[in-house]
């Protein structure tokens, strides 16, 4: 059914969110499996218990909505996910898949981030207090993952650049 007010544009949102999460929830472990860094591995496994909260804040919101708590297939997160273990799968040096895992979570975070914040904006609109804040919740959790990650890539990257195919490049550039 096409919304026709904010009311269900907002409800709409909220079930892509809820279905969102729990791709999410089926894709981390993978990801976790594949990872090399200590480091990155504790990040998206602490992300992901934060992400099962997350989900029993959405399905609070459907509750006090009297709504029954149930999703939408989000297909731009199934895109972003996809996209992501196609290329994770493909990389046989750790500390150049560690960075791809990062660059793919950062994805699927900043997409969080953009349905959070659009939904927690409409739940103050709507005059759902209590629901912006859970949701407000969320997209400050959203955004600590992704700086988390940023602060890994930031170890990890350096790690990923002076691998084989770097160091290939710069003895070109010696030679030359
Ligand atoms: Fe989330
Ligand atoms: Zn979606
Ligand atoms: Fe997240």
């Amino acid at each position: 059914m096409k919304p026709n007010s904010l009311q269900e544009l907002y409800l709409e949102q909220l079930r892509d969110l809820y279905n969102a999460e729990q791709q999410i929830i089926e894709a981390l472990p993978d990801m976790i499996d594949v990872a090399s860094s200590p480091d990155l591995r504790d990040a998206l496994s602490e992300h992901l218990e934060v992400t099962k909260e997350q989900v029993t804040r959405l399905e609070q919101i459907f509750q006090t909505l009297g709504e029954k708590a149930k999703g939408e297939t989000c297909k731009g997160m199934q895109g972003v996910i996809k996209e992501g273990s196609s290329l994770i799968g493909d990389i046989k040096d750790t500390d150049v898949r560690d960075a791809a895992i990062i660059a793919s979570a950062q994805r699927v975070e900043h997409y969080e981030m953009a349905g959070y914040g659009t939904a927690r904006t409409y739940a103050e609109m709507l005059g759902h207090e209590e629901a912006a804040q859970l949701l407000q919740e969320t997209l400050d959790e959203e955004k600590e993952a992704d700086q988390a990650l940023t602060d890994l890539a930031g170890k990890i990257n350096p790690r990923a650049s002076s691998g084989k195919a770097a160091s290939t490049k710069a003895d070109k550039r010696r030679v030359a």
